[in-house]
C-alpha cells in the first residue's frame, strides 16, 4: 500500500495525525515547518521530533515532492522543469522570471481531456489527475532550486491540464498553499485558470479562497468558440460569462481573460469590438496571447501589426489589455507548448 503523502494535508490535519499517533497537537505544526518553512522532506531528519515520534510517522507516511529529471533553462530566462511522479508519470511546471517578479505555472493533470484545437497538451488526452500534494510538491520542487534569497512570488495554475475539472485536489492545494501554517502565499498572488467550467466557477465562488481567477475565452461568437473548444458545446459564452459576473472579484482585482490570437480565426478588428461588447460590465483584463506553434497545429500567428491593431482596440475602449509574449517558446514551455511524450 502507498503511504500517505503529508502533503496532501492542510496543516491544521498534520495536527490531527500528530495527535492520533499519539503525540500533541503542536508536533503536526513542526512538521509543517520543517516541510514548508525549512523545505525538509525526510522525516527523519525532523531533528526536534522525538526519535519515537519520527520512526512511527515515518512508517505510514512520506513527504513525496515530485523529482526533478530535467530543467531546461530558455533564452528569456525562463526555466521548465519536468518532474517524476511516485508512479513514474510526468508532469511540467515553468518558472518564468520578469521583473520583481518570480511566477511559477503548475500542472493540475496528466495530460488534458478538453481538446481545444490550438493546444498541443491537448493532444495527449487526459492520463489522470494529480493529487493535492503533487501539486503542492511541483512548488516545494521548483523552489528548491532557486538560489539562496530568490523565491517564488506568483504561482499560475496553467500548466498541463484543466485545474477545475480535478475541482477537489486544486481546491485543497489552493488551502495549503495560502495556509499561514504551510506555505502562506497571499491567495492576490495566485491564479486559476480554466476553460470555462461554468458549475465549478460557481462552485469555486463559494470557496472563499479569495484566488484570481482566468477564462480563456478565445472566441467571441460561439459558432468559432465551439470549433476551437469543444467545451464551449456544454457552456455558451453568454453563460460563461454571467458566471463571471457573479463571480466574488476582490477589491482592485480584475478577472483575466486569455484570448489567443490565430491568423484569420479569431484576430480580426471585428473580433475585437464583439469582445469589447461581451466584456462590458465585467471587471476584466485581456491577456493576449499570439499564438505559440507546433507541429501539425494547422493554425498560425497573426503578423505583429494584426496583433497590435487588435490591442489598440481594446485599449481605445478603455480596456486593459496586454500581449504576453510567451516565455520559454524555445524550449517548448510556452502556454499550450506542454506535452511529455511516453517513453517506451
Ligand atoms: N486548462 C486551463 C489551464 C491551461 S492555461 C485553461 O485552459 O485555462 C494555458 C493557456 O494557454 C490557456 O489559455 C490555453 O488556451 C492557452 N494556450 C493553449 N495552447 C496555446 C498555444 N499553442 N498558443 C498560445 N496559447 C495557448
Amino acid at each position: 500500500m502507498s503511504r500517505l503523502n503529508l502533503l496532501d494535508l492542510l496543516p491544521s490535519e498534520l495536527e490531527d495525525l500528530a495527535e492520533s499517533i499519539g503525540g500533541p497537537r503542536y508536533r503536526g505544526r513542526q512538521i509543517a515547518g520543517w516541510i514548508y518553512g525549512k523545505g525538509v522532506a525526510d522525516i527523519e531528519a525532523m531533528s526536534d521530533l522525538p526519535r519515537e515520534f519520527r520512526a512511527t510517522l515515518a512508517g505510514r507516511a512520506t513527504v513525496a515532492v515530485p523529482e526533478i529529471e530535467r530543467r531546461t533553462p530558455s533564452q528569456d530566462g525562463s526555466q521548465k522543469l519536468v518532474l517524476v511522479c511516485e508512479d513514474g508519470a510526468r508532469i511540467q511546471s515553468v518558472l518564468m522570471p520578469d521583473a520583481d517578479r518570480l511566477t511559477l505555472c503548475v500542472s493540475t493533470q496528466v495530460g488534458c481531456g478538453f481538446s481545444c484545437a490550438f493546444c498541443l497538451t491537448g493532444t495527449m488526452g487526459l492520463e489522470r489527475n494529480l493529487t493535492a500534494g503533487e501539486i503542492v510538491g511541483q512548488v516545494l520542487a521548483a523552489r528548491a532550486t532557486l538560489p539562496a534569497g530568490a523565491r517564488i512570488t506568483h504561482i499560475v495554475y496553467m500548466g498541463m491540464g484543466e485545474p477545475l475539472a480535478n475541482y477537489a485536489a486544486t481546491v485543497k492545494s489552493l488551502r495549503i498553499l495560502t495556509d499561514p501554517g504551510g506555505l502562506a502565499f497571499s491567495p492576490r498572488r495566485i491564479t486559476v485558470s480554466t476553460v470555462g467550467l461554468v458549475s465549478a466557477i460557481e462552485r469555486l465562488a463559494r470557496e472563499d479562497l479569495k484566488v484570481n481567477l482566468a477564462i480563456s475565452l478565445h472566441a467571441t461568437s460561439n459558432e468559432i468558440r465551439d470549433r476551437l473548444m469543444p467545451v464551449n458545446k456544454g457552456f455558451a459564452i453568454e453563460e460563461l460569462l454571467e458566471a463571471c459576473r457573479r463571480f466574488p472579484v476582490a477589491v482592485r482585482q480584475r478577472i483575466t481573460f486569455e484570448y489567443v490570437l490565430l491568423k484569420g480565426v479569431n484576430d480580426g478588428p471585428e473580433d475585437a469590438r464583439r469582445l469589447v461588447r461581451l466584456l462590458k460590465g465585467i471587471r476584466a483584463k485581456i491577456n493576449l496571447i499570439p499564438f505559440n506553434d507546433w507541429e501539425g497545429s494547422g493554425f498560425q500567428r497573426p503578423a505583429l501589426h494584426r496583433i497590435l491593431a487588435f490591442q489598440e482596440i481594446l485599449l481605445e475602449h478603455g480596456i486593459r489589455a496586454t500581449i504576453r509574449w510567451s516565455k520559454g517558446e524555445d524550449i517548448g514551455a510556452a502556454c499550450g507548448q506542454l506535452k511529455e511524450t511516453v517513453e517506451v
